[in-house]
């Protein structure tokens, strides 16, 4: 099995080597060579901000296209929470869900309701945590957890050990498709309907399990226009989906999490750049007290998503109205759907170093101290025209073999 797997890739021809997302990444996982970007693999945290910044459209996610289902007798759409931001709030979202059965899914399972079920189960994990894990970081954003794994190894314990909506959702339909048809799980297709790259990843590369129980998954993006045409047109019974709360929607945003937790001691924090201050400050120690933190890779939360195609604020704005729907089920008729014991990580996850710099501890050393070495010998300009982010990120790939030394052109140029 491949060590690495990417949903966020180049179009090698639309790439004009602009620097762009190199200096964006947030994890130093671009290179500009040759005149085009190129992805670290064990650096990438597929968060998707080279997707957002590329002027060229040339950064995407690999995703599954409808022409796919066909590969399965049974499909299922699992639209993720955010979806509830992408329509306007006076459209009918149980309609909006009956656009999927007439894009060739057979049944519609909402992520929403399954975000409604641990949110049930949330305020009690939070309570119940020994205080030395404290502040517990959600692991709903997949980048920000695989940001932890490869920049803040000690704040692993501190990461919440529960699924995310979309497998807990996936596991459901799973069983109950399957009881009802027969079918073989291959038979069976299960797609996340995403607005976010590192969801993808999850899919192929799941944290905290062995696999996850989804097939692919398919860009909002991708369908959105045919969902808006179908939603026009479309005539007959509407099947009466079983949707979220207000709770479960809310997660789609910033602070619906939060909210769902019920407590004070939060921080609430979305954008990869603020994430990272946030969690350099509890890496140092300097948020105690706090007890839960949401983050987000995307600003404004998963709304925010690049697989998305509404503005992240005006979809932000309807999610926060549409969080005011009252509960449907309590509590405990949550809990009666799906128990603890069935949402809970199988697997611990480890830290992922990501500056190898040789097996041989004394080899290791002395690349470090050439690094150091190389790194004052550089201007400190960080201007990015040799091809890599910082001039520390210059004197690491030469050491590597990755980059040479006169790649640095105000070194060059002074000589
Ligand atoms: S932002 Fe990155 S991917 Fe886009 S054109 Fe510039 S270098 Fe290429
Ligand atoms: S997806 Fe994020 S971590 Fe990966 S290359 Fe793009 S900006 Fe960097």
């Amino acid at each position: 099995m491949k060590a690495y797997w990417h949903s966020v890739f180049l179009h090698k021809e639309k790439c004009t080597g602009c620097t762009n997302c190199m200096h964006k990444c947030p994890t130093q996982a671009i290179r500009v060579i040759d005149g085009k970007a190129k992805i670290i693999e064990e650096r990438c945290i597929d968060c998707g901000e080279c997707i957002k910044v590329c002027p060229f459209h040339a950064k995407d996610a690999k995703t599954d296209v409808l022409s796919d289902l066909a590969n399965y007798r049974y499909k299922v759409a699992l639209p993720a929470t955010s979806l509830y931001g992408q329509f306007p709030t006076e459209y009918d979202m149980n309609r909006v869900m009956n656009t999927f059965l007439r894009l060739g899914f057979d049944e519609v399972f909402d992520v929403s309701r399954a975000a409604d079920i641990i949110s049930a189960y949330l305020n009690d994990y939070v309570d119940n945590a020994e205080e030395e894990r404290k502040p517990l970081i959600s692991t709903y954003c997949p980048a920000v957890t695989r940001l932890i794994q490869i920049r803040y190894p000690s704040l692993i314990d501190n990461i919440i050990t529960i699924e995310s909506p979309s497998e807990v959702a996936a596991r459901q339909a799973r069983q109950l498709v399957k009881a009802k048809t027969g079918l073989k799980d291959e038979e069976i297709g299960i797609f996340l309907i995403t607005e976010c790259p590192a969801k993808v990843t999850s899919i192929y590369k799941p944290l905290g399990l062995d696999k996850s129980q989804m097939t692919g998954a398919v860009s909002l993006k991708s369908i959105y226009p045919r969902m808006l045409k179908l939603y026009d047109s479309m005539t007959g019974d509407m099947v009466d989906m079983q949707m979220g709360s207000g709770v479960g929607i809310g997660w789609g945003r910033v602070g619906g999490q939060s909210y769902a937790v019920d407590i004070d001691n939060y921080i609430a924090v979305d954008g990869i750049d603020e994430v990272t201050k946030v969690l350099d400050k509890v890496d140092l120690e300097m948020l105690r007290g706090v007890d839960f933190i949401e983050g987000y890779a995307c600003v404004t939360g998963c709304c925010g998503g690049p697989l998305n195609v509404e503005n992240p604020f005006i979809a932000k704005s309807r999610i926060r109205k549409q969080a005011k729907k009252p509960p449907i089920f309590s509590d405990e008729e949550l809990k009666s759907m799906c128990s603890f014991e069935n949402i809970v990580w199988t697997n611990k996850i480890e830290p992922h170093q990501i500056l190898k710099l040789d097996k041989d501890f004394k080899k290791a050393i002395e690349k470090m101290t050439k690094i150091e070495a190389l790194h004052k010998s550089l201007p400190g300009l960080d201007c990015g025209a040799c091809g890599s982010p910082t001039c520390r990120s210059l004197a690491e790939d030469v050491v590597l073999g990755r980059a040479k030394f006169e790649d640095c052109i105000v070194r060059k140029g002074a000589k």
